[in-house]
C-alpha cells in the first residue's frame, strides 16, 4: 500500500499509471473507516486498475468547530485496515495547507437541493462538501467516484455539482452498511456510549418499522409517528425527520406523488449527531 501525502507527488504517481492506460477509482473519506467505508473500497477495487482512497477531514465542510476538533481521527489504524484490504490501495492524505494552498472562496449554487435537511441544520455544510470533493476530483481526475447512500442528500448534491461541472466522473453510490442491529455504521458511533448505543439501534428500527405504515397513514402522519417514536426514547432528540423526492430533496405531501421517495433523518444521541434514511419507493 502506498500512502502519498502532496498533490504534486500523486500527481506524479498518477501521470505514470495513466500513461499505462489504467482506469483509476475514488474514495473520498475522512477516516475513522469502518465496513461502510471498505464496502466503497472493495468495489472500487473491482472497478478499476487503481484505487485512491483520501482521508483528510475537511474542515470547510464543518459549521461546528467542535465537531470538526472532536471527529476521530487514526490515520495509522485507517492505513492497516486499508492494507488488509489490498495493498495495491493509494491512500491520499494531504494537509489541510496541501488542500487550500489559499482560502477557497467559491461558492456554489445547488438551487433547493442544499437548502432542506443538513443544509438547513449545518449552513455552508454542503458548500465546504462540493469545494473539497471538486477539488479532489481535479487532482485526481477519476473515472468513477464511489459515495455512500447513508450521506443521502450529499450524494444528490455531488450528482449535481458533477453535472453543473461536466466533470468526466462517474459517480457510483453504494447501499448503507449496517451492524447487525440495523444501526448504520457511522464513524461517530465511536462516540457513543454502550447505553447510547443500545438506544441510538432504534433510529433505524423505527424507519424500517415506518416502511409498514405507508398503506395506512398519510406521509404527515408517518413523520408525527417517527419523530415521537424516536424521541420516545430518553437520550435521543429528532432533529429533523424528512419525507422527500429522492431526486429534488423537496418534501412530498402524498406517497402518489413521485416514484422515488426517501425520509431521511437527523437525530442527537447525547451530543452525538446521527444520520440516517430509509428509500420509501425505490424507483430512483
Ligand atoms: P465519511 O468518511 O463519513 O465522510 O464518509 C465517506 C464515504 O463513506 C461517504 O460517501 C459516505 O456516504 C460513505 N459511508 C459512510 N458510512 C457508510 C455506511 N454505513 N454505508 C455505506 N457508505 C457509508
Amino acid at each position: 500500500m502506498k500512502a502519498i501525502n502532496t498533490v504534486a507527488e500523486l500527481r506524479q504517481s498518477l501521470k505514470g499509471l495513466r500513461s499505462q492506460g489504467k482506469t483509476v477509482g475514488y474514495v473520498p473519506t475522512m477516516g475513522a473507516l469502518h465496513q461502510g467505508h471498505l464496502s466503497l473500497v472493495k468495489q472500487c477495487l473491482a472497478d478499476n486498475d487503481i484505487c485512491i482512497v483520501s482521508i483528510f477531514v475537511n474542515p470547510t465542510q464543518f459549521n461546528n468547530k467542535e465537531d470538526l476538533v472532536k471527529y476521530p481521527r487514526d490515520l495509522e489504524r485507517d492505513c492497516d485496515l486499508l492494507k488488509q484490504t489490498d495493498d495495491s490501495i493509494i491512500v491520499f492524505a494531504p494537509t489541510v495547507e496541501e488542500v487550500y494552498p489559499e482560502p477557497d472562496t467559491r461558492q456554489f449554487d445547488f438551487g433547493q437541493l442544499d437548502k432542506v435537511m443538513e443544509g438547513k441544520f449545518r449552513p455552508g455544510h454542503f458548500n465546504g462538501v462540493a469545494q473539497v470533493v471538486s477539488r479532489f476530483f481535479d487532482i485526481i481526475k477519476p473515472d468513477k467516484a464511489y459515495l455512500g447512500e447513508k450521506d443521502y442528500q450529499q450524494l444528490v448534491i455531488i450528482r449535481q455539482m458533477v453535472s453543473q461541472l461536466k466533470l468526466p466522473v462517474q459517480i457510483v453510490a453504494m447501499p448503507i452498511v449496517r451492524e447487525q442491529s440495523g444501526l448504520a455504521l457511522s464513524s461517530r458511533n465511536e462516540r457513543l456510549t454502550e447505553n447510547q448505543r443500545t438506544i441510538a439501534i432504534n433510529i433505524s428500527k423505527v424507519l424500517f418499522e415506518s416502511c409498514q405504515w405507508i398503506d395506512k397513514y398519510s406521509v404527515k402522519e408517518t413523520i408525527e409517528k417517527v419523530q415521537s417514536a424516536i424521541n420516545s426514547f430518553e437520550g435521543m432528540e429528532v432533529e429533523y425527520f424528512e419525507i422527500v423526492n429522492g431526486k429534488t430533496l423537496q418534501p412530498v405531501t402524498d406517497w402518489e406523488q413521485c416514484d422515488c421517495i426517501v425520509g431521511c433523518i437527523a437525530v442527537f444521541c447525547g451530543d452525538v449527531r446521527l444520520i440516517d434514511n430509509v428509500l420509501y419507493k425505490a424507483k430512483c
